[in-house]
């Protein structure tokens, strides 16, 4: 069984994916650590995306991968820890540009299928229920208020010690919405068999509630 989460930066998607695949013994996949992590090595190895030739052989070496340390998913990129990094702002301001890239989606597609074969699986993104998994028995869509999300991901970064401004994470979150649902290749849209949870006044265990409650529908109806 696939279950698709799909919704705009920072609404709590991520969130909610790690708790229902704990909730159904699934397994979680969060598919923007993988456009974060090739962002990161695009950027450390100095790597033009206006150049077909560089991405694709930069694509070739990377390899990524996730592990489970003491409880927390966290994204290797060709075998180093990369979760700290992949959540600074030096990835943030330019991963979307990155995941814009028609050869950047096609290979994370393909990773991102690979990983799911034989599997139950909650995954995370923006294209999940639209292009990775059209046939996705459950598909969510979450939203929350613009000025809530940036609160929120102000806090969570300030929480781990990251030096942001609230105008750096509004401007990022706008900055990314803004080029996620306008790039031609498989742009940020809600599937229109997607379940809309707004989670704006919601706390995390009544999104949760809400998200199984769903989930356990569709599942009798199979
Ligand atoms: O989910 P997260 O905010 O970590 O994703 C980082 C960025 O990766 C998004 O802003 C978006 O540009 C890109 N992304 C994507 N498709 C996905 C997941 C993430 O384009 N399925």
């Amino acid at each position: 069984m696939i279950i698709a989460v799909d919704g705009y930066s920072s609404c709590g998607k991520s969130t909610l994916s790690k708790r229902l695949a704990s909730e159904l013994d699934f397994i979680y996949i969060d598919t923007g650590a993988m456009y974060r992590a090739v962002t990161l090595y695009f950027l450390d190895h100095e790597i033009d995306i206006a150049n077909d030739q560089a991405v694709l052989s930069g694509l070739e070496k990377i390899n990524i991968t996730f592990e489970n340390i003491a409880g927390a998913n966290t994204c290797f990129l060709n075998d180093n820890n990369v979760e700290q990094e992949i959540r600074g702002m030096r990835v943030s301001s330019f991963v979307s540009e990155v995941a814009a890239v028609a050869a950047v989606r096609e290979a994370s597609v393909k990773m991102q299928r690979s990983m799911s074969v034989g599997k139950s699986v909650v995954m995370d993104g923006r294209d999940i229920g639209t292009v990775v998994f059209p046939q996705a028995e459950v598909k969510l869509f979450v939203t929350a208020d613009t000025e809530v999300r940036a609160q929120r991901r102000y806090k969570e970064m300030l929480a781990k010690g990251k030096q942001v401004t609230i105008e750096d994470v509004k401007q990022n979150l706008n900055h990314r919405d803004s080029i996620d649902t306008t790039r031609a290749h498989s742009p940020l849209r809600q599937s229109a068999d997607a379940y809309v949870i707004d989670n704006t006044l919601l706390t995390k265990e009544e999104q949760l509630k809400v998200a199984l409650a769903y989930i356990h529908k569709v599942k009798a109806q199979l």
